[in-house]
């Protein structure tokens, strides 16, 4: 990839990126969270202001700093003293460590692991919006088409690297219509299958390292399933873990795999 530094050439360098890593992801879980709020509740989720959900108050930034204003005020609201959720607090942790793993595992800071990360923080708002509304919220659909969009430009093959990505994204998008068909006619109601999501991750995955990303998907799938015991949840977070799960290590599978089964390198 064009415009990219080796992480590891310098230590200081490898600490100081992934612990800056981790302080924005957790200012854009701040940021993605809040919005994800608004957007399903329809405010406008550039331009409103934070407040506290019990009385109001408009926040500060005092009160905005991720992670450390919820410890310093004991995960309570300034001005009324009512618990604010810890939820936004894991989250801010959960995609700062993500921010930081991401980075660590790539190990070079170019184009790719930016884009990594926009469809993390991304994925998260898509996610939180789905589990609160229990849609797919176009906004966030969008988001990542354009950063596709946006970042295709710095591959180093890139019409390969389109054309790869549409055909796997139209391949799914045949895979899932016939699959509602099948469901469809098998519960004799009709079966909606949101299939824009499923297109857009395979954009970015191609088709081999997609498969990494169904399967991905799938696995989390069931463990959250024998976790919380629930039958039904949201897709798009098995989604995201899946898409960025196989961005960071599903070139390395399917070769691990292709050379178990004695197929050489050349296909890929
Ligand atoms: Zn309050």
């Amino acid at each position: 990839m064009i415009l990219s530094f080796n992480l590891y050439d310098n230590m200081f360098i490898a600490v100081y990126a992934i612990v800056m890593a981790f302080i924005f992801g957790a200012i854009f879980a701040s940021f993605i969270t809040c919005a994800a709020w608004r957007m399903v509740r329809g405010e406008d989720w550039i331009h409103g202001h934070s407040h506290c959900d019990t009385c109001g108050h408009e926040l500060s930034t005092m009160d905005l700093f991720p992670i450390i204003s919820y410890i310093a005020l004991k995960g309570k609201c300034r001005y009324c003293g009512s618990k604010v959720p810890a939820r936004d607090l894991i989250f801010e942790i959960a995609l700062g460590l993500v921010f930081a793993g991401t980075i660590a595992i790539h190990g070079y800071i170019d184009p790719f692991v930016i884009e990594l990360f926009v469809l993390e923080v991304i994925f998260l708002g898509l996610s939180l919006a789905e589990i609160d509304s229990g849609k797919l919220q176009s906004g966030f659909l969008l988001g990542l088409l354009v950063t596709w969009i946006l970042f295709a430009g710095f591959m180093d093959d890139v019409k390969h690297y389109c054309l790869e990505g549409v055909a796997a994204a139209l391949a799914i998008s045949a895979i899932m219509y016939c699959v509602s068909k099948l469901m469809s006619s098998a519960k004799k109601q009709k079966v909606d299958i949101d299939i824009r999501l499923f297109a857009i991750c395979m954009l970015y995955t191609g088709l081999d390292v997609g498969v990494v990303a169904l399967v991905t998907a799938c696995i989390a799938g069931v463990l959250i399933m024998l976790i919380s015991r629930k039958k039904s949840f949201a897709l798009s977070p098995l989604m995201g873990i899946g898409t960025v799960f196989a961005l960071l290590f599903g070139n390395l599978i399917v070769q691990s795999l292709f050379t178990a089964l004695g197929i050489t390198s050349g296909l890929m």
